[in-house]
């Protein structure tokens, strides 16, 4: 296994602080290695321009430089102070030693665990991590098959795959990257990183940019799984449960529908009585003075109205996120 792999863990940490390298070291200018400095501001660009067009590229080249760039990047996340930058940064860190951690033997994946204070057990019996560590390694994950109430649960021990503990890990990484951020960086380090904020900044600002594409016309094929389930559920004649109708009809307006549609989404409930609907969706809409968005996806998990994530799901933590990247792949197709 390799150190520069994983920058965020411990091990990682320690061994940066071995090397002697300090953070105005690799900025002064005239710099005493100026090879290396500059191949460590690079791989930190790289990293934090990577988290905003939604992938860090896989950095091999020079691993003392990987190393370094890691906690580089970190002052210029934090320089930026910015809450989508964090988030995305900390999920393409993880994202990125994810492949990786697919790729490691098991010994040095229990090894990077035990650094990400997950305790697994491997022995003829399998692979075992125990509940309080299953739990917060999995507690955003939506998937059914990733609640405890659906593993195999043996005196507080869930037995997972090798793939399955990778998945788990890559969590327990976003949590590490995570932590701390922003951090406090003295006003002078920000200064002399400046010209590559400003980069930086560019990036975010064209990426907020096309964030905020015009939905256009109501796209059903952008829908995400868990209101194409609703839809189909209504459609079959299912009553849905409150907190399902909520979830769908400020789903519905939010993408742009009309009232009158929304309303006409419900005439198949084996309940529908189109005054009370009409009252309620107009209520939801906005009408009654308060207007209400589309609850998060850890709280329709919460609801059981999820239904399991797909690739997309993955990356987003909001069902309008899933249907607003969905549009525009789909224009980009
Ligand atoms: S993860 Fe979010 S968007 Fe995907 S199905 Fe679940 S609630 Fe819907």
């Amino acid at each position: 296994m390799s150190l520069s792999d994983y920058p965020f863990s411990r091990e990682a940490a320690s061994r940066v602080k071995e090397t002697g390298y300090s953070l105005d070291g690799l900025l002064d200018e005239p710099n005493p290695q100026p090879r290396l400095s500059r191949l460590v501001r690079k791989r930190a660009i790289d990293r934090v321009l990577g988290a905003v067009r939604g992938e860090i590229s896989d950095g091999q080249a020079h691993p003392l430089a990987e190393l370094l760039s890691y906690p580089l990047a970190r002052v210029m996340v934090s320089c930026l102070n910015d809450d989508l930058l964090t988030r995305r940064y900390a999920l393409a860190e993880a994202k990125l030693a994810s492949k990786k951690m697919v790729r490691e033997d098991l010994g040095d994946l229990l090894l990077l665990a035990r650094d990400l204070d997950v305790h697994p057990q491997s022995d003829q019996g399998g692979l075992r991590v125990h509940f309080s560590d299953y739990l917060k390694a999995a507690h955003r994950m939506r998937s059914p098959g990733w609640k405890l109430v659906n593993r195999s649960l043996e005196a507080g021990w869930v037995g997972v795959t090798s793939q399955e503990l990778a998945r788990l890990l890559e969590e327990r990484a976003k949590d590490r990257v995570q932590k701390g951020l922003p951090l406090q960086v003295p006003v002078e380090i920000c200064q002399k990183l400046r010209e590559d904020l400003d980069l930086i900044e560019a990036e975010l600002k064209v990426k907020r940019a096309e964030e905020k594409v015009d939905l256009g016309e109501v796209t059903e094929d952008a829908f995400p799984p868990c209101i194409r389930e609703m839809l189909s559920q209504v459609a079959n004649g299912t009553n849905l449960a409150h907190t399902a109708r909520f979830a769908l009809t400020t789903f519905l307006l939010a993408v742009g529908m009309e009232v009158d549609e929304v309303v006409g989404v419900f005439n198949t409930s084996p309940d529908f009585d189109e005054e009370r609907t009409r009252y309620q969706v107009d209520h939801i809409s906005g009408k009654g003075g308060t207007s209400y968005r589309p609850p998060s996806c850890a709280t329709m998990a919460t609801y059981g109205n999820c239904p399991g994530e797909d690739r997309l799901c993955r990356w987003v933590n909001h069902p309008l996120s899933y249907y607003e990247r969905k549009i525009r792949s789909l224009k980009r197709q």
